[in-house]
């Protein structure tokens, strides 16, 4: 296995007035390229805080994140801009589309700030939405507006895929497509897949499990083999 991601004693301190909030705790753990890998943890535990900090949307307060060979702590802001854009994908709770945007040009506005050109229409057909290319997030099901956040954040062919609560707001059903989609996408793309959630089912389908409490990593685990999506109790 190849190494693509190490946090070596990562903290991440928030200070709000007098009080200090250490909402990541020296973090130690590593993963590999084409890994599927489960936050879990808590509300309030510090996954989202693990997630920014590895999609370089926040900066560490002390401690060393690895990726590739490449230390992004030492990033500037424009290093930081850059990596976003070209190695990560994120998906949100929330889908994060632009309303007044097609699936399409939601979609095809990356290409004014990343080199590669992105055809829209082929990566909404990759996610089985060919019949939605031209609807806006209005017109669209929650589990479709998620599909063109995961098409959106594949495009580019990122090295890792961040996904915060991916199905968070999404009904069982719905929610286990989207978690299947990922799961060939990691197979199929060879692509690191990273899912925070609070939900301890979701650990079955993955090969590594981090489990996060107050900040701090409690215990990883290993799955040689991973269970089937069929596994998952909803
Ligand atoms: P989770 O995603 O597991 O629910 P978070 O990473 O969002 O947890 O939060 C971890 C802790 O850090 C919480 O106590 C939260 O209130 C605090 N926190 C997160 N972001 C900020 C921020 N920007 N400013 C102040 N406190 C924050
Ligand atoms: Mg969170």
């Amino acid at each position: 296995m190849n190494k693509l991601i190490e946090f070596k004693n990562v903290s991440k301190e928030y200070k709000t007035g007098a009080l200090v909030v250490k909402a990541a705790n020296q973090l130690n753990f590593s993963i590999d390229k084409g890994e599927l890998v489960v936050i879990l943890g808590p509300s309030g535990s510090g996954k989202s805080t693990l997630l920014n900090l590895l999609g370089g949307l926040d900066k560490v307060s002390s401690g060393e994140i690895i990726i590739d060979g490449e230390n992004i702590s030492n990033f500037s802001d424009k290093e930081l801009t850059q990596y976003r854009a070209n190695e990560i994908g994120f998906i949100f709770q929330f889908y994060n589309l632009i309303p007044n945007l097609t699936a399409c040009e939601n979609i095809e506005i990356i290409n004014d700030v990343i080199d590669k050109k992105i055809d829209g229409t082929e990566v909404l057909t990759q996610v089985g939405l060919s019949e939605h290319v031209n609807k806006f997030p209005s017109e669209l099901s929650g589990g479709e507006q998620q599909r063109v956040s995961i098409a959106r954040a594949i495009s580019k062919k990122p090295k890792m895929l961040l996904c915060d609560e991916p199905t968070g707001a999404l009904d069982s059903n719905t929610g286990k497509l989207i978690i299947e989609l990922l799961i060939n996408l990691c197979e199929t793309e060879n692509t690191t897949v990273i899912i925070v959630t609070h939900n301890s089912e979701f650990a079955k389908v993955a090969d590594k499990v981090i489990h996060i409490k107050n900040g701090s990593v409690e215990s990883i685990e290993i799955h040689e083999t991973p269970e089937s999506i069929d596994a998952i109790n909803w």
